[in-house]
């Protein structure tokens, strides 16, 4: 069976001549349906850049992302956006919401532009939040803000969900509650996520665990000791 993401020679650069950076530098890697994959590694080690590209909101200088063994580079930019919006639910360290909407208007939004996507209400009572539909995110703690952030990746009902630091910027308690609420999801809804981070305790609960240096996996094993929250400590 072909694996849900396959990654081929995929190499990025930014900048030009002398300020040339190699963001990511031929990175082959697979990953099947299911997978809990955390991507780990230091700042500038090209984390985002690998996750923005399976995501398919930037494109690489050269290489292939195919899903289920389709192309996503090799198609147009508004093939490519459609795939975005119907496929992945993106979230963003700084949870990225729009400041003039209200959480539900923030989770609406995003499911007006999604083929799937069904009742957003729902996803933010699944969240936790259903006393909170109407405020704006400026009333949200940061622990809430990326609960809408979540909602709203939830609400296109999409096989992958990726997470560029998640709980980087919140505290250690509001950061566990939103890894309990990814587990939880991760169980009953079988996605298969990728997790960037460069807190090495949140590893030990993927069953996968990449380690990136220098744009290249400089490490790439299967976790079978896949620890429970309540005993990983940062
Ligand atoms: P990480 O997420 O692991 O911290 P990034 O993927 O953000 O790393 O960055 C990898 C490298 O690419 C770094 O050297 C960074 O400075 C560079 N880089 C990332 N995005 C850009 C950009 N838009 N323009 C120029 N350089 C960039
Ligand atoms: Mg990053």
């Amino acid at each position: 069976m072909k694996p849900l993401i396959e990654i081929r020679n995929l190499t990025k650069e930014y900048g030009l001549g002398d300020a040339k950076v190699k963001a990511l530098n031929d990175i082959n890697l697979k990953i099947d349906e299911g997978e809990f994959l955390v991507v780990l590694g230091s700042s500038g080690s090209g984390k985002s850049t690998l996750l923005n590209m399976i995501g398919a909101m930037d494109l690489p200088t050269c290489g292939d992302v195919l899903y289920s063994g389709e192309s996503i580079i090799s198609i147009n930019k508004k093939k490519r956006c459609e795939f975005r919006r119907n496929n992945i639910g993106f979230i963003f360290q700084n949870f990225s919401l729009i400041p003039d909407l209200t959480a539900k208007e923030n989770v609406e939004l995003t499911a007006s532009f999604s083929i799937n996507s069904k009742n957003p209400e729902e996803y933010l009572k699944r969240v936790g939040l259903e006393n909170k539909l109407n405020n704006y995110p400026s009333e949200l703690s940061g622990g809430e803000q990326q609960r809408v952030a979540i909602a709203r990746a939830l609400v296109k009902e999409s096989k992958i969900i990726l997470l560029d630091e998640p709980t980087g910027a919140l505290d250690s308690e509001s950061g566990k509650n939103i890894l309990k609420l990814l587990l939880e999801i991760k169980k009953q809804y079988n996605k298969t996520i990728i997790l960037v981070t460069h807190t090495k305790e949140i590893s030990y609960l993927a069953s996968r665990i990449i380690t990136m240096k220098n744009g290249k996996i400089y490490n790439d094993e299967i976790n079978n000791n896949q620890m429970d929250l309540e005993d990983i400590k940062w």
